[in-house]
């Protein structure tokens, strides 16, 4: 099987697979169905096989080779996976024109949904925690724009996000869709994602959630490079400190860390507090610390910011 047929098979698996979890639609950009409609690639002819020298211990001389040997007749095309019937019409065409938080106008036509796709499909698939693969429901891959510009990386999925197979969709997640719509933008037109894709598991409890351990997130770490390298997002936002400790690999202060720019494989990290901290701490100092650090977010993607903005939760 070759790699456009990989690809291809991996991408019609993922939507089969988001069709059985009641998703209806997806959003795919023109070039992008325009792409799929065109014949595939055809394989590259390779040169024809020598054939292989007689025994040399034979007793009788070769005979010549006949001089209109008929050719072999050629092997039928290899059978390509055919998306199934109403797949497009499972894709819903993207928005002409870049929003505020993505990069829609990049030419990568169509090559980012299927390498995002494939890589969804491997991640769904993996089984490198055994202890966490035996108490799962989901593989929580990350949801959003997968042209954005901003990415939220939280730690693990909780109990709501194992059930769903989504991350942050919790009463923290819904803090967070708040902050985003705060920011003038959309759930959707971000990426949400976790350093660990499977919820830690809680031995002997039959409720809450435990923080992923370093060797966890240091397992899974990987499925989130290739998820940033794949996306290409201007910033990264590590909503807390187990989050920052997994993409670093080092202890942190996150009192210490928030509001301070870090580099992330070439990419601006703004660490700040998890939206869960700020359930439990409603003082209008933390929300304003988590919105600064926001605030900073949205000048370095040059988002608009009305002066209304920033006065949020300023004393009055
Ligand atoms: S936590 Fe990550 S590395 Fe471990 S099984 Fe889940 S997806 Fe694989």
């Amino acid at each position: 099987m070759n790699g456009y047929q990989q690809l291809l098979e991996a991408t019609i698996a993922h939507l089969e697979d988001l069709r059985r979890r009641g998703q209806s639609w997806v959003l795919v950009k023109p070039e992008t169905l325009a792409a799929l409609a065109k014949p595939p690639p055809a394989a590259p002819r390779r040169p024809a096989a020598a054939a292989p020298p007689p025994p040399p211990t034979s007793p009788v001389p070769p005979s010549p080779p006949a001089r209109h040997a008929p050719a072999p007749p050629p092997a039928p095309p290899p059978r390509l996976p055919q998306l199934p019937a109403g797949a497009l019409g499972f894709l819903t065409v993207a928005p002409a024109g870049p929003s505020a938080a993505s990069t829609a106008d990049e030419p990568d036509t169509g090559d980012r949904e299927l390498a995002v796709a494939a890589l969804r499909t491997q991640v769904l698939a993996c089984v490198k925690c055994p202890h966490l693969v035996r108490t799962r429901r989901s593989v929580v891959f990350g949801v959003g724009n997968i042209y954005a510009d901003l990415m939220f990386v939280g730690e693990a999925p909780g109990a709501d996000e194992d059930a769903q197979g989504e991350p942050f969709v919790g009463a923290a997640g819904q803090l967070l869709t708040k902050m985003i719509q705060t920011m003038g933008l959309r759930r959707q037109d971000v990426f949400i994602a976790n350093v660990l894709k499977c919820r830690p598991d809680t031995p002997g409890q039959t409720s809450g959630n435990r923080k992923p351990t370093p060797q966890e997130m240091v397992t899974c770490l990987p499925w989130l490079h290739q998820q940033i390298d794949l996306i290409r997002p201007k910033v990264l936002v590590a909503l807390g400190a187990t989050a920052l400790e997994g993409l670093t690999q080092q202890r942190v202060s996150i009192t210490k860390e928030r509001g301070v720019w870090r580099d992330y494989r070439g990419i601006p990290l703004m660490p700040t507090y998890h939206p869960a901290y700020l359930l439990r701490n409603q003082s209008l100092a933390a929300k304003r610390q988590v919105w600064e650090d926001l605030l900073q977010v949205m000048e370095k993607l040059g988002l608009p910011i009305s002066d209304k903005q920033r006065q949020y939760f300023l004393k009055k």
